[in-house]
């Protein structure tokens, strides 16, 4: 193979571009718009920059940020300090700094928008505003608005998310996380270098009606945003059956990143599946060629996280949805916050990748009676309750 075209340079696209690069591939990566503030969080997980240090080793602007409130109809609030704190970007700075690695390992980048992609003998023409390009094979990392419909994966509406929100001047030391009723999905308030990301995301609701229910909890905790920027995107989130179907690979191509559906149907987290996606396709071009790769990607997002994903989109429903003693699953994540330390630390290692959901029910149920003997004793039923030992 003598060349790679990478169509988009968000993460996915700048970090695939990077690695094809350093392994001595000739690479042309061509993006709309560059280095842009994508409406996004911008946070980064420790699962991410644990795997890939160089997301903290720069000396691009960031926050650690290492407390989260979490709140939820009728629980009230409660503080999570993160041993492993969240790192926060703006995304022009992380597009920024990715693009310009790619950029130093040998990539060609140029900004230029792929309006139409057609297979060409055992190679590709992708036609931009200036011209024909002719190139050997395609990595697809166009995000979750992909235009190039024969490439990467088909989302059905019930496959995404609605995420909006405001940059608002302002500034805090914590995350907020607000669970609402009915509603499959959250807002965040993540702290930025000089400003506040206000932002909702929900499934199966209409963007309109997503955009009210962030204005009514910034007026009432008294966020002024009135004439703050105002943004929305799509967010990827697969259901179950997609999963099973989705077209990540084909002959002469891979999809990474938002482009091939790799979000977490929980969190909305994408920034880490976008670089790990980016960094398995590469592996498994530079191992193989032909099928063989195609099949290999396959099997290595799978193995590494894909399988993952697939049971949190079996969960996700239960998580915003279900019941469990008699109240609703996240008004009783937070009230198991507050009282379990058990519990508690079963949330720091979600927050930072730690845990995957795939062993989350057998940690909760081995941990279930120590949770809620802890929950017991903090409501004082200490006199109640025989002591642990014994029990
Ligand atoms: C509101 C919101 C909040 C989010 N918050 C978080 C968060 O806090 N943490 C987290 O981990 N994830 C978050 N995500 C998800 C995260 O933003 C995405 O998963 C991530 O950006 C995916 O990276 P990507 O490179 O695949 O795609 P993108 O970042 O979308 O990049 C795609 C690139 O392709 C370019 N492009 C598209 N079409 C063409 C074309 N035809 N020709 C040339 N270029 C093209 C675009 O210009 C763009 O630069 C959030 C998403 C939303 C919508």
């Amino acid at each position: 193979m003598k060349e790679v075209a990478i169509l988009g340079g968000g993460p996915a696209g700048a970090f695939a571009a990077e690695q094809l690069a350093t392994a001595g591939l000739r690479v042309r990566l061509f993006d709309e718009k560059l280095a842009w503030e994508k409406p996004c969080g911008g946070g980064l997980t420790y699962k991410a920059y644990s795997q890939y240090p160089f997301l903290i080793d720069n000396p691009t602007p960031k926050r650690f940020v290492t407390e989260t409130v979490l709140g939820a109809p009728k629980a009230g609030e409660v503080s999570l300090k993160l041993d492993d704190p969240l790192l926060i970007y703006s995304r022009y700075d992380l597009n920024h700094m990715l693009l310009e690695r790619a950029d130093r390992a040998g990539a060609q980048i140029e900004k230029s928008r792929v309006t139409e992609l057609t297979r060409y003998g055992s190679g590709w023409q992708l036609r931009t505003p200036s011209g024909i390009v002719d190139t050997d094979f395609c990595i697809v990392a166009t995000g979750a608005r992909n235009p190039l419909r024969d490439v990467g994966t088909q989302l059905r509406p019930h496959d995404s998310m609605s995420a909006l929100g405001y940059y608002v001047p302002g500034q805090q030391e914590r995350i907020d996380i607000q669970f609402l009723a009915h509603l499959e999905g959250y807002i965040w308030v993540f702290p930025r270098c000089g400003h506040l990301s206000v932002g909702i995301c929900g499934k199966g609701e209409p963007a309109a009606t997503l955009r009210k229910r962030l204005e009514q909890y910034m007026t009432e905790r008294g966020i002024a945003w009135k004439g703050s920027k105002f943004y929305s995107h799509l967010l990827p989130s697969l259901e179950t059956k997609s999963w099973k179907s989705n077209r990540v690979a084909g002959e002469g191509w891979m999809a990474v990143g938002d482009a091939a559906g790799l979000v977490d149907p929980i969190t909305g987290e994408g920034l880490y599946y976008a670089i790990r996606s980016a960094d398995l396709a590469t592996r498994a071009l530079l191992q193989e060629t032909g099928e063989l790769a195609e099949a290999n990607y396959r099997r290595l997002l799978r193995r590494d996280f894909a399988a993952d994903l697939e049971f949190g989109s079996r969960l996700a429903k239960r998580v915003f949805h279900g019941r469990f003693l008699l109240g609703d699953v996240p008004s009783r994540m937070v009230q198991f916050t507050r009282r379990s330390p058990r519990f508690s630390a079963v949330m720091q290692d979600l927050f930072a990748g730690k845990q995957p959901y795939l062993g989350l029910k057998r940690r909760l149920l081995e941990n279930l009676n120590g949770s809620l003997y802890e929950i017991f004793m903090s409501l004082g039923f200490s006199r109640l309750v025989p002591s642990r030992k014994s029990v």
